[in-house]
């Protein structure tokens, strides 16, 4: 797998380019182009969720945490409500992202990808941003995701015939041994894509 470093920077500078990019042919305000950047470079760092280091869930869990807390926030309109959910959802997420993800595991799927840029969409679009600029949001975050698996493969590729037994476990769509959380996706990517506005 492609280092922490690697994917960091290619993240960060796909996506200001993209969003930049972007932002100026649909004259997008500052914040937006911004909060557009971020959603790649975080969808460029978050399959290695399942890398099995204890860091990474560390760091995970602490962004759960904040996303739910701010959807806790903006449902109880109330600051108390949202800092007392904040330690115990980090503490709950930590432990479950350490103890259920398994390296190269289903995050390193593009069933998992499209559902998590589905799900964003809905978070922008729940927000009450312009449907047009909730699309953009699912995509960047999904392109980030897709520049991910695909850094994998082709940096497990580089390092030759020999050790190329990770090949093809990044960008992958089923694997038998996980099939249960690999199921699982695909159910709720069914229910995500069902309930989808231009779907139906
Ligand atoms: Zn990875």
């Amino acid at each position: 797998m492609a280092s922490f470093r690697v994917h960091a920077v290619v993240a960060l500078v796909g996506s200001v380019g993209a969003a930049s990019y972007v932002g100026a042919l649909n004259e997008f305000p500052l914040y937006w182009v911004g909060a557009l950047s971020l959603l790649g470079f975080i969808g460029g760092l978050a399959p290695d969720v399942d890398s099995g280091e204890t860091k990474m869930a560390r760091y995970s869990g602490l962004f759960v945490g904040a996303i739910l807390t701010l959807l806790a926030y903006l449902l109880s309109d109330s600051y108390i409500v949202a800092l007392l959910a904040f330690i115990p959802v980090v503490k709950i997420s930590q432990f479950g992202i350490y103890k259920w993800t398994t390296h190269r595991g289903v995050f390193h799927s593009i069933p998992m990808g499209l559902l998590l840029s589905i799900t964003v969409f809905y978070l922008f679009d729940f927000l009450e941003f312009p449907h047009s600029y909730s699309v953009f949001c699912g995509e960047f975050f999904g392109g980030g995701y897709l520049v991910h698996l695909v850094l994998d493969e082709l940096w497990s590729l580089r390092k030759g015939i020999s050790k190329r037994s990770s090949f093809g476990t990044a960008l992958q769509v089923f694997r038998p041994v996980f099939w249960k959380s690999f199921l699982a996706t695909y159910a709720l990517l069914g229910c995500a894509i069902y309930k989808l506005p231009f779907s139906n």
